[in-house]
């Protein structure tokens, strides 16, 4: 029998609040469960966003409010390094076999798509829109991705179907519901999609436990895995934490911050039992 490995990946962007603990919580609880193993990942890709700061304070948290991981950027492991910004290789690597594959093409339009793929889509309805395909007749005889922006030319019409063990199972239709997306920036960033593909693969991780935001990625990711020849992970996508309004909870609202409750007073405990009263959306 395979051993259950899963992850935990907080990206550095700001402080994590109690719906990151809730779907981090249900993760470290299926590795336990599973006897298995659970690695913490600093999802640091993107160079403008991500602080140092932030991993401090994340380790620290997530310490504090009782999750504990086997393998890290604090505490090493066999699959090291742990923190995104030091796995470019990684990322250089399938973004090789996907060129020579000729599965991406180099994408000269506008800026506006580039400054959110390098963090996770988190969105529902309308996460990014369709690309219209200008560029995809485009190539690039290159060495390097630098310069411009490598897509990925999904296969119009395929149906991505995947059992997920939180939500059932789920489709999407390719060039329906997403179309061609980033998986390199011409800034020399890696695409979230891709990076996060990449170290799956590399750290062997057999199931991925995020929140259902990010529902629509996963059928991006698994034509990514059939396109570099990787088999995929399985899937479990948690419901998440609305605020009253019915919102999803977002990183800049530091009163749900779990750095605040704490300075309330409140114990890990006390904040478990707080959000079974909560309400949750899935998708
Ligand atoms: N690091 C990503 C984020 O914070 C999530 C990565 C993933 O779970 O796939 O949004």
């Amino acid at each position: 029998m395979t051993l259950y490995r899963g992850r935990i990946a907080p990206s550095p962007t700001g402080h994590l609040h109690v719906g990151h603990a809730r779907t981090f919580w249900i993760a470290y609880q299926r590795a336990r469960e599973a006897g298995g193993v659970l690695l913490l990942r600093n999802d640091d890709l993107d160079p403008q966003r991500s602080k140092s700061e932030y991993v401090r304070a994340f380790i620290e948290v997530l310490r504090w409010f009782g999750i504990s991981w086997h393998e890290g950027p604090d505490v090493g492991g066999p699959f090291a390094p742990y923190s995104q910004s030091e796995r470019r290789s990684c990322y250089l690597q399938a973004w090789r076999r996907l060129y020579d594959s000729g599965m991406i093409y180099p994408c000269t339009c506008s800026r506006k798509d580039l400054q959110e793929s390098a963090g996770a889509p988190h969105e529902t309805t309308n996460d990014e829109p369709i690309y219209p395909g200008t560029c995809r007749e485009k190539t690039l005889q290159a060495h390097s991705p630098a310069g411009v922006n490598w897509r990925f030319r999904v296969p119009d019409a395929r149906v991505v179907r995947f059992d997920d063990h939180a939500q059932g199972p789920r489709q999407f239709t390719a060039g329906e519901d997403f179309g061609d997306f980033v998986v390199w920036r011409r800034d020399d960033v890696p695409a979230y999609q891709l990076a996060v593909v990449a170290d799956d693969d590399a750290m062997q991780i057999t199931e991925v436990v995020r929140g259902c935001d990010l529902l629509k990625s996963t059928a991006r990711q698994i034509l990514l895995c059939e396109a570099l020849g990787i088999t995929p992970p399985t899937y479990y996508h948690c419901d998440l934490l609305v605020d009253e309004a019915g919102e999803r909870l977002a990183k800049r609202s530091d009163a749900v911050s779990l750095r605040a409750l704490r300075a309330r007073g409140l114990t890990p405990e006390e904040i478990r039992t707080a959000w079974l009263g909560m309400k949750l959306t899935g998708y």
